[in-house]
């Protein structure tokens, strides 16, 4: 399998990082992170990125969406 590019491995990083791609892709994949230092700069952002984010707690429904939910319940049981 030929060397994945620049612009293939920014499409390919999220499955990468996964472990989603097929073993092919993924040592192609390994293969351009080990000889590009953009990509390899790229993924680490990605990858400090996701840890980070995965660390913050889930943000807290609006208040909005919250009170159209109670809304249409309401409105679901008092037409039975
Ligand atoms: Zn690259």
């Amino acid at each position: 399998m030929p060397l994945p590019t620049c612009r293939d491995m920014s499409e390919l990083a999220t499955d990468y990082m996964e472990g989603a791609l097929p073993w092919r892709a993924r040592f192609a994949a390994w293969r351009h992170l080990r000889i590009c230092g953009m990509c390899r700069a790229y993924y680490d952002q990605l990858a400090r990125l996701r840890r980070l984010l995965a660390r913050m707690p889930a943000p807290p429904a609006a208040d909005a969406l919250v009170a159209e939910v109670l809304a249409r319940r309401r409105t679901d049981d008092a037409n039975g």
